[in-house]
This record gives C-alpha cells, sequence and structure tokens, in this order.
C-alpha cells in the first residue's frame, strides 16, 4: 500500500540520518583528542607560475591523521566543525603552524613567500578573528601580507556589509584577503562593485569543462575582467597541460593544481623552497 511505502521511506530516511548524526558525533569526540595528541597535520600545496613552474607561495590545508581511520579528507570533517564551532580551534592549530613556519624563514634570512590560510565561514563573523590574527603577526613576527586569508565566496552571502567591515580592517592592518572558491556562489557581481579584494581564487569547477566553447567564453572574459578591475588571479584545480596553455594564452600565470605539484607536508614544501633558493643563488 501506499502508506506502508511512506513508512519505509521514512524509515530509511530515519537510518540515513541517524548514521549520519552518529558520523558527525564520532567526529566531534575525536577532534577533541586529535588536537591533543597531534594528529592534525599542516600540509602545504605550492602556487606556481605556470610559465616556468616556480613556486611563488603556497595555501595551508589540513590533514587528521586518524590512528584507526588513517587520512581523514577535510570535506568529511570541516563542515562537521564548521557546524558544532570547533572549527574555529582547528582553525587557529593550523595558522599558529603557518606563523611558525613563517617567523622561522625570517628569522634565518630565508626566502619568504606567502603561505594563505583558510578562513571558515564561521571564524569570518567571529569578532575575535582580527585579534587573533593580529596576535599570532605579532608574536611570530611575520609581515601580514605574507598570511593572505582565503575566504570562500558564500561566506560573503549573510551579513555582507559586517563582513566589508571586517575585511577592510584587517586589509587596513596589512592582511590580503584573497576570494576563494569563485564562481561557485551567487553575489559575485556585487560583491566585485563593492568590496575590494586583493585575490580572487578562480574554483576548479570553473576550468574544468574546457572542451565548451561557452566555458572557454566564460573563463577568458572572467580573467579579463577581473585583470581590469585589478585583482590579482589564482587558478585552482589545474590539472591538465591543455587547462594550462588555455590559461596563459589568457594571461593568467598563478595557479595551484595537481599538474605541478600536490598538498604536502610543510617539511616536504620547506625542501621545494631551499631548492629553489639554491637555484636561484647559482643563476645568480
Ligand atoms: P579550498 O580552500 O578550495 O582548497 C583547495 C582544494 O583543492 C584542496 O582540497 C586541494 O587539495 C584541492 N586541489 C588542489 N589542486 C587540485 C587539482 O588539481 N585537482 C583536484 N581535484 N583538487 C585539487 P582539500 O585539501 O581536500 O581541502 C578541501 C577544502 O577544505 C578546502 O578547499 C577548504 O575549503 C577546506 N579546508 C582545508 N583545510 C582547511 C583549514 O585548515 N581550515 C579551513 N577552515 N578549511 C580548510
Ligand atoms: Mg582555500
Ligand atoms: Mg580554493
Ligand atoms: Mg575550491
Amino acid at each position: 500500500s501506499i502508506k506502508g511505502k511512506v513508512y519505509r521511506t521514512y524509515a530509511v530516511f530515519d537510518e540515513k540520518m541517524r548514521s549520519q548524526k552518529m558520523r558527525e558525533r564520532q567526529v566531534e569526540n575525536d577532534i577533541v583528542s586529535a588536537l591533543e595528541n597531534g594528529e592534525l597535520q599542516l600540509y602545504v600545496q605550492p602556487k606556481v607560475d605556470m610559465r616556468d613552474g616556480r613556486v611563488i607561495g603556497g595555501e595551508a590545508l589540513v590533514r587528521w591523521k586518524h590512528p584507526e581511520k588513517g587520512l581523514v579528507p577535510p570535506r568529511e570533517f570541516i563542515p562537521v566543525l564548521e557546524k558544532n564551532g570547533f572549527i574555529i580551534n582547528v582553525d587557529e592549530y593550523i595558522w599558529e603552524k603557518v606563523f611558525a613556519y613563517l617567523g622561522k624563514l625570517h628569522r634565518e634570512d630565508r626566502m619568504l613567500v606567502p603561505v594563505s590560510i583558510n578562513v571558515s565561514r564561521l571564524h569570518a563573523y567571529d569578532e575575535k578573528l582580527a585579534e587573533t590574527l593580529i596576535r599570532l603577526r605579532e608574536e611570530y613576527d611575520v609581515p601580514p601580507e605574507y598570511v593572505p586569508l582565503e575566504l570562500t565566496e558564500s561566506a560573503f552571502l549573510e551579513d555582507e556589509a559586517g563582513m566589508y567591515r571586517r575585511m577592510e580592517s584587517l586589509r587596513e592592518r596589512g592582511f590580503l584577503v584573497s576570494m576563494d572558491d569563485f564562481g561557485t556562489g551567487y553575489s559575485t557581481m556585487n560583491m566585485l562593485k563593492n568590496q575590494t579584494l586583493d585575490e580572487i581564487k578562480i574554483d576548479k569547477e570553473f576550468i574544468r569543462d574546457l572542451e565548451k566553447d561557452k566555458s572557454r567564453i566564460i573563463i577568458r572574459n572572467t580573467i579579463a575582467m577581473l585583470q581590469q578591475l585589478g585583482v590579482h588571479i589564482v587558478i585552482e584545480g589545474v590539472e591538465t597541460e591543455e587547462q594550462k596553455s588555455f590559461l596563459l594564452g589568457c594571461g593568467c600565470t598563478d595557479a595551484q593544481g595537481f599538474l605541478f605539484h600536490r598538498p604536502m607536508p610543510v617539511e616536504a614544501f620547506d625542501a621545494l623552497l631551499l631548492q629553489q633558493e639554491c637555484e636561484y643563488d647559482r643563476t645568480k
């Protein structure tokens, strides 16, 4: 009967909800010990100049090495942590590692490159955000322009005015604001008109179907528009030579993607920078 069917559907739905809730509770329980036991690690994905492959910076990405489950990808725990607020602790833990690393480069008179950090939606609304960043930059003696803040496009949707105000005050303090996941949200055009952004990261979805005429038209013109607006562009998710040459043809040079480097432990990123510094010294 129809009634029977409806009940069965609910039962299945209920079961799904229950296991989803259980998974969420599991993450909540585990994350506390993860922070205490150093299971969260800083990975960095290099950003390169596509013309010569030179590393021009990096993005800090969290990795969770769970003692039983192995490597847990961010998409499986970040949404949960955004719900329960724990993302703020995780972000600050990762940021501190970034500031500490850059502070060390600075002290040792090594070449500094910007390593951007992700600011979660929740964190972007936290009144203490600026305070935390200023404390870290002072404690580790890192010039603020070396830690650009990546904010996801959708973070700007609620309380746009409040967000602009907070971003502006961070920019006045020397931090750079980068809009992440550009092209996946809604209020993009308004935002470009109303807010000063230092950088835009074009989402990998945007460059996925380059074989389509329409896609190429949209990408080429979006890049031209952003360049005319004076916004620095980074393209995310470059995986093929075809994408690379098309984007270079559009006048876009800075990118991040598996074609160049995957995210790596900060120690490996450091080795890459060191190698580059040596090569530079030789050609000088
Ligand atoms: P995102 O900030 O847009 O980071 C870029 C993501 O794209 C990373 O995934 C990176 O590994 C992936 N990626 C880079 N190049 C390629 C490519 O060529 N192909 C493909 N398929 N993927 C590529 P990841 O590390 O899994 O992170 C996913 C998302 O989780 C990030 O997206 C970011 O929103 C969030 N996230 C990661 N670490 C943190 C963190 O420490 N704090 C916060 N708040 N969010 C984080
Ligand atoms: Mg990012
Ligand atoms: Mg991104
Ligand atoms: Mg993205």
